[in-house]
């Protein structure tokens, strides 16, 4: 078994100290959890969205109800709840005051300098070579948190309207998703997007919860609202399904980086290639409903799974884009080849990093912050070349949407960073035409 050291961060106050289960009082254990001792008559906030709700397509955001939500989910509901439990003291320091800068160049790497975030250090064996590993109720997971660090339900609305209840019942049988704060925050408004949290589904994607992801991303509606995932060998660091979010004024390097190679699914979710980015990834937008989108992008998540290959995902642009990054990073670190440098950084490069957003413990690497050192880091994130090829293909086929042979790279290969990628869309489609992949009616190729 391969094994790290690591310090993992610790996303809940709850999380700092084992708690005696035997020492609980019978009728709640005084902490206020979202435990059986504790969650009868408690309640939340609860937000139903509408399930109707059209994804963009190409040219603008559909919505089918013209309807003013009861409350904005974004500003009002998640970032007012988040400033609350910020004025309430249970975030282990104040991220609003972290220096952050942007990298001079023309990615726009930001870098934040955190170190706070990493001062209580509590080594723990880590299993990193597993992505699937089964639920373990004896470890922290977010059934263990206090309930005030739980912000809202998150549900579907049974009758097609959004819905705000303030004072909701948690109805623990049906086991909602919630969103939470994470107590040791890298940017305003980071939370924990938590499915089915009774459930106690473990780190791994599944349609259900995809779907989940998008519709939050899509009710923010916001192109600085991104949520991220990282899997189990990619640098989540609990094993109990949750998504991350937050909020940051800024677009990220990787959502400038240009795209190419496109292949269309047969429910027209178009799949890219990063190009000119450090790090090797797929980008998927479009198809004819979120569902469709959902469905691509978790099918992939799920072969990845099952092929024991770490990933990350970013979604970006209201639910618009999902950016797929597989990566060997721990691997690498497990087997010694990684610089000593860059492990000497401690910096662990999870989704924001690799997105561009690079959270750094020590003052000398942020005042030395550069472009280039960025670059280095995310590098070695990366899949080889002969390897990316390789999982893509297995990915492509794990989908039902092959490559065809014939590609040329030429398309997008004078792309310059910078540029806007709904930009590149449109200059590809109006210079191409489709055409069906031979041996396969599934997909349609753009050249
Ligand atoms: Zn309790």
């Amino acid at each position: 078994m391969m094994t790290i050291k690591r310090v993992p961060t610790i996303v809940s106050n709850y999380q700092k100290e084992e708690v005696d289960e035997a020492a609980r009082p019978a009728g709640g254990c005084k902490r206020n959890c979202l435990g059986d001792c504790c969650i009868q008559g408690a309640k939340l906030p609860l937000y139903a969205y509408n399930r109707a709700k059209k994804i963009a397509t190409e040219n603008a955001f559909v919505a089918c109800d013209a309807k003013e939500p009861p409350v904005a989910f974004l500003d009002s509901l998640l970032l007012g709840e988040w400033e609350d439990r910020m004025e309430r003291g249970l975030f282990r320091y104040d991220v609003t005051s972290c220096e952050t800068k942007v990298i001079p160049g023309p990615y726009g790497f930001v870098a934040q300098l955190n170190e706070g975030r990493h001062l209580k250090k509590r080594p723990t064996e880590f299993r990193v070579d597993k992505v699937l590993q089964p639920f373990d109720g004896n470890k922290f997971n977010f059934t263990k948190v206090g309930l005030e660090e739980v912000l809202f339900q998150f549900e579907a609305s049974r009758d097609g309207e959004v819905q705000f209840i303030p004072d909701a019942p948690i109805d623990v049988e049906n086991s909602p998703s919630v969103v939470a704060i994470n107590v040791s925050p890298i940017e305003y408004g980071h939370v924990l997007l938590i499915p089915c949290i009774f459930e106690c589904l473990p780190q791994r994607i599944d349609y259900d919860s995809f779907l989940l992801a998008l519709y939050m991303a899509m009710e923010a509606s916001s192109p600085y609202f991104r949520l991220g995932y990282n899997s189990l060998g990619a640098f989540a660091t609990i094993n109990h399904l949750h998504f991350q979010a937050y909020y940051l004024v800024t677009p990220f390097p990787i959502e400038k980086a240009p795209t190419g190679k496109i292949v269309i699914s047969n429910n027209g979710v178009k799949i890219f290639e990063l190009l000119k980015y450090p790090v090797r990834g797929l980008v998927f937008e479009g198809g004819n409903s979120l569902q469709d989108l959902a469905k691509v992008v978790s099918d992939s998540c799920i072969f990845l799974q099952a092929s024991n290959i770490p990933y990350n995902v970013l979604i970006a642009d209201s639910g618009k884009r999902i950016f797929l990054l597989p990566q060997c990073y721990a691997e690498k670190q497990a087997l010694g080849e990684v610089s000593p440098e860059l492990l000497d950084t401690q910096v662990n490069p999870a989704v924001w990093e690799i997105s561009g957003h690079i959270v750094l413990k020590r003052r000398e690497d942020y005042d030395e912050a550069s472009e280039e050192n960025a670059w280095r880091l995310l590098a070695e994130v990366s899949l080889s070349e002969a390897r990316f090829e390789e999982v893509k293909t297995m990915i492509f086929e794990a989908i039902n949407c092959p490559i065809a042979e014939t590609w040329s790279d030429a398309s997008l290969d004078d792309a310059e960073a910078g540029h806007s990628p709904s930009r590149q869309v449109d200059s590809l489609k109006r210079g191409s035409s489709a055409m069906v992949v031979p041996g396969s009616h599934e997909c349609v190729v753009l050249q």
